[in-house]
């Protein structure tokens, strides 16, 4: 799908950005085998599905935010997506790269902006007016199919959103991963509002279901699940840890585990 006269689109999860044909931004996921004659491959941040381009022996220049170097090894992407590693498993369904990444990255003059919270170190690509926004927000079917949007630091990456809202005044459209593609402003505007709605009904969620009641971590994630798969779990939970820190004034040890509870004044 062509967004204007330089930049196109190939849809997917993610969507793969490609400007003037030589630009190549988080070709992964099903578009990760398509020949696209990159000079330049440029990677969001490390998780799996975004990085297949960085093995592309032609390209001249990659790109990698340096925050995001855990994604080097498949031991680095699963601490950052699972939260640990373990022998091969059917449950390690985000293990789209298997091989090593080498370091030999380089600086680019591509204008970047930082997206921190989905991981540490995801950066957002502008390039011929249009921003590639990556994996800090999502469509809707995705938000709730999962229930829970996945975020490292889901503070750190609600700020990040409330940046996005001055940033996407700046340019003329804007594209994210994973999500459908639209040529209109304003669209992805309504979508990112849609996201915040989201997230802050989430933290409410998760607060009601803690409040003057002791829960672990695992009992709140399955809760707010959408899918209820393993995998859909271990991936939630990063999250619902993070949001669980944020508002809980009670963290205690059970027979349970780590215990979480709101104590209402
Ligand atoms: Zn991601």
């Amino acid at each position: 799908m062509k967004l204007n006269k330089d930049v196109e689109v190939i849809p997917g999860s993610p969507n793969t950005l490609v400007y003037q044909g030589r630009v190549v931004v988080d070709q992964g996921g099903k578009n990760a085998n398509l020949a696209l004659n990159a000079e330049v491959q440029l990677a969001t941040h490390g998780h799996a599905d975004h990085i297949a381009g960085l093995l592309d022996k032609n390209a001249k220049i990659k790109y990698l935010p340096k925050e995001d170097y855990w994604s080097l090894t498949l031991m680095g992407r699963r601490c950052m997506i699972y939260g640990f590693s373990s022998k091969e498993d059917k449950y390690f369904t985000f293990d789209l790269v298997k091989e090593d990444l080498r370091d030999e990255f380089s600086e680019t003059e591509v204008k970047k902006v930082k997206l921190q919270g989905h991981t540490p170190g995801q950066v957002g690509y502008i390039l011929g007016g249009v921003l590639y926004a990556g994996d800090s927000f999502f469509g809707q079917k995705v938000l709730e199919s999962f229930g829970v949007p996945f975020y490292s630091d889901f503070w750190k990456a609600m700020e990040t959103l409330e940046s996005l809202k001055e940033i996407i005044k700046g340019v003329e459209q804007v594209v994210i991963s994973h999500g459908p593609v639209y040529n209109n402003r304003k669209k992805m505007e309504e979508l990112l509002d849609f996201n915040i709605q989201f997230n802050l009904k989430l933290v409410q969620k998760i607060k009601d279901l803690i409040t003057n009641k002791e829960r672990t971590a695992e009992e709140v994630t399955y809760l707010v699940s959408g899918s209820k798969e393993v995998t859909n779990l271990m991936l939630n939970s990063v999250t619902v840890k993070s949001i669980l820190m944020g508002i809980a004034n009670e963290v205690k040890v059970s027979e349970k585990g780590i215990v979480y509870a709101y104590r209402s004044p």
